[in-house]
């Protein structure tokens, strides 16, 4: 064999089946041969097992896709290219034109937009509600034929809290399928429900370190496989190295959450006895509304914590500036704290009506708790504070 066809056939390293990497490797391959036609006929038919193209399958991204649907409680995961990904690959999958869809005025910004403009122009209607109006959830199911219920719980950035049984109860009492972005509560929350899908952001607890994209779609077989057909060829898949960084980050998810969750709580307790601080959204708190629900539904509470001020435009701003150890910048869910101001946070694309039920007002400001030593985190609140 010259060099120059050596170079494109290198030589192979076989590992025993019985001598296995402790870390499964990064399967950097695109294309999967095999040794005969008739053997990758095979595959094909789905007769044996065998991967062909990462599009498809990839064995790195499968081994995420397993672990993901075993520690959410369902059959199957389709990984994506980021949480978008994966809400738009969900949302293509299971609406079709003439269907309606219910949504509410706190589902994150990107994935209202999907339901607003893109299934919009799909010929998919859609009403948006907020997601503690329970009344209002159970006559819109029952005046009009609806395909899907897509909501979160906690809410991005208020930590507003769903009923997850009365919606699950009212959604398929009216045969609608609910599809639950599980994002801010993880894997390990709200698997006991009866919801249909789960989508996620790996990109925030599940990746942690802030270095890579990802989502997951997580469902029962057959849906999952309905919906893998679509993802698959809406090309919204995860690169096998990404998958490998989020495979990583799982390794520490639970240490992770646990950690930033109990310093959000002595955080949000710290804010609320503060007289700068009007009022403090965490679910964790006491005299958060929906508390006794979010304590049945939940095992902790997550690592946003948002409140407003009793401060004026300036004072918000001046606060969110003196912070040393919380970055302004989107997203959440990693190692490091962060911050947004009212303005970075205020909703798009709604009426002045339902911007203001959003909840979003002139001075509220969301935390995004990391692993720092919480002591330092409230010793830089507390000096970012006016007295
Ligand atoms: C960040 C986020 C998404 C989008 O995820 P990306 O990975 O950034 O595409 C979707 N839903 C929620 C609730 C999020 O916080």
């Amino acid at each position: 064999m010259r060099g120059r066809t050596r170079v494109n056939h290198p030589p192979e390293v076989a590992v025993a089946a019985d001598n296995r990497p402790l870390v499964a490797p990064i399967y950097q391959s695109v294309k999967f041969a095999f040794d005969s036609v008739e053997e990758a006929l095979r595959a094909e038919r789905g007769e044996r097992p065998g991967f062909s193209y990462t599009r498809r399958a990839n064995p790195t991204s499968r081994q995420l896709e397993r672990l993901l649907a075993e520690l959410q409680g369902r059959d199957d995961c389709i990984a994506c290219g980021s949480g978008v990904a994966a809400v738009a690959a969900s949302l293509l999958a299971l609406a079709r034109a003439g269907d309606h869809v219910l949504g509410f005025v706190e589902t994150y910004g990107p994935s209202r937009q999907l339901l607003q403009g893109l299934l919009g122009r799909f010929g998919v209607a859609h009403t948006l509600l907020t997601i503690e109006d329970d009344a209002g959830i159970g006559r819109v199911l029952a005046a009009r034929p609806t395909r899907l219920v897509y909501f979160e719980s906690p809410t991005n950035p208020l930590n507003r809290i769903a009923d997850l049984a009365a919606i699950t109860r009212a959604a398929h009492a009216h045969g609608a399928l609910t599809v639950l972005d599980n994002t801010l509560a993880g894997f390990h929350n709200h698997g006991q429900y009866g919801i249909d899908v789960f989508v996620h952001s790996l990109t925030k607890y599940a990746a942690g370190h802030g270095d890579v994209l990802g989502g997951a779609i997580i469902a029962r077989q057959e849906l999952a496989d309905r919906i893998r057909r679509d993802a698959v060829n809406l090309g919204a898949v995860l690169d096998p190295h990404a998958a490998f960084l989020v495979l990583r980050g799982m390794r520490t998810y639970y240490l992770r959450y646990e950690a930033q969750a109990a310093s959000a709580l002595a955080v949000a307790t710290f804010l609320a006895g503060h007289p700068a601080v009007a009022r403090v959204h965490y679910p964790g708190l006491p005299d958060h509304a929906r508390h006794a629900l979010a304590r049945a539904q939940m095992h902790d509470f997550g690592a946003v914590v948002t409140f407003d001020l009793a401060l004026d435009a300036d004072g918000v701003r001046s606060f969110v500036d003196a912070l040393e150890f919380f970055a302004i910048g989107p997203s959440l869910g990693s190692v490091e704290s962060l911050v947004l101001p009212p303005e970075l946070l205020r909703p798009r694309g709604l009426s002045a009506e339902q911007a203001a039920a959003s909840g979003i007002g002139p001075a509220t400001v969301r935390l995004s708790i990391g692993i720092e030593d919480p002591a330092d985190l409230i010793a830089d609140l507390d000096a970012a504070l006016p007295r």
